[in-house]
C-alpha cells in the first residue's frame, strides 16, 4: 500500500562550483496528482531531481518524507534518469536491466525468489515488452529502452516515481503507453513526478505543474501555471506553443 506522505522540500538550493543551478526552492509534492517539472534548457530540472534524492550534493535546504530525509530512503525511490545519462554500451540484457529493480527486495545470498521474476514479467508485459526480454538493451530504440526502464521501476514497487525527460525522443505509441501507466500510478496512490522541457500537448496530462528557472516561478494546477505571464518569466521569449491554452 502507498502512505499518503508528502515530499517537503524545504529552502533547497544546489551549486555546481560556480554556477548556482538551484535557488531557494520550496514545494510540497503530494501523491495522487500527476505532477510535471517544466522549464528550458538549464533551468535545474534534471538537479531538482538528483539535490531531492541526494544523488548530488545541496547547498542548503532540505527533502523530507515521513519527516526524514528522503535521501535515506531511496528504498521507497524509482528513479529513471535521462537516457543521454545511461550508459547504453553495459552489456545487460532486457531482463537484466528489469531484475535490476529488484535488487533491493532480494535475500542475503542474491538469489532473486520466484515473487520477484514473477513482479519482474509482470511489469515487462505491462510495458509490452515480454517479447524483448533477452535482447540486449543497447540494441533497442529509444522508445523501448524508455519502456524497460520504465519496467525496471515498476518492478522495483516504490512509493515514489522521478522520471527524467521520458517523453524526449520517443514514438507516439511508447508515448500513449507511459501515460496509461503514470495515470494509473497516480489513482493507486503513487507520488509520480516527471521532468518534461517540451510545453507540446502531452501538457495536458499534468494535474500539478512545477515551473522552474533556476528559482521556482510557479507550482500547483496546470490551468493555474500555465499563464502567459509565468510562461515568459520561465522560457523568455522562447514560447510559441502552450500560450494558446495559457489564460
Ligand atoms: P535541466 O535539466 O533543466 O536542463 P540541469 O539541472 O541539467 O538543467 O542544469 C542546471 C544548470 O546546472 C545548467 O546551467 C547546467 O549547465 C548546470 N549543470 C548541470 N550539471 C552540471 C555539472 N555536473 N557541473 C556543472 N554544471 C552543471
Ligand atoms: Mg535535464
Amino acid at each position: 500500500m502507498s502512505s499518503n506522505a508528502p515530499i517537503a522540500v524545504n529552502r533547497l538550493s544546489v551549486s555546481y562550483r560556480a554556477v548556482e543551478a538551484l535557488r531557494d526552492i520550496s514545494l510540497v509534492i503530494r501523491p495522487g496528482r500527476l505532477v510535471g517539472i517544466f522549464g528550458p534548457n538549464g533551468a535545474g530540472k534534471s538537479t531538482l531531481l538528483k539535490a531531492m534524492l541526494g544523488l548530488i550534493p545541496n547547498t542548503s535546504g532540505s527533502v523530507l518524507y515521513h519527516n526524514k530525509p528522503l535521501m535515506q530512503q531511496l528504498d521507497k525511490v524509482a528513479y529513471v534518469p535521462q537516457r543521454s545519462q545511461i550508459d547504453w554500451s553495459y552489456p545487460a540484457t532486457v531482463w537484466d536491466v528489469v531484475m535490476m529493480g529488484r535488487v533491493q527486495k532480494t535475500d542475503w545470498f542474491r538469489r532473486f525468489s520466484t515473487t520477484s521474476r514473477r513482479v519482474a514479467a509482470a511489469a515487462l508485459e505491462r510495458v509490452g515488452m515480454e517479447k524483448y526480454r533477452d535482447r540486449p538493451i543497447g540494441q533497442l530504440s529509444g522508445g523501448q529502452q524508455q519502456r524497460v526502464f520504465l519496467a525496471r521501476a515498476l518492478a522495483q514497487e516504490p512509493e515514489i516515481f522521478c522520471f527524467d525527460e521520458p517523453l524526449a525522443g520517443i514514438d507516439q505509441k511508447t508515448q500513449e503507453v507511459i501515460f496509461e501507466i503514470f495515470h494509473e500510478l497516480v489513482a493507486a496512490g503513487k507520488l509520480v513526478l516527471v521532468v518534461n522541457h517540451d510545453l507540446g500537448e502531452t501538457i495536458a496530462h499534468f494535474d500539478d505543474l512545477i515551473l522552474l528557472n533556476q528559482s521556482l516561478v510557479a507550482y500547483g494546477p496546470r490551468r493555474q501555471v500555465l499563464t502567459k505571464e509565468n510562461l515568459y518569466r520561465a522560457y523568455g521569449g522562447r514560447v510559441m506553443f502552450a500560450a494558446g491554452e495559457a489564460a
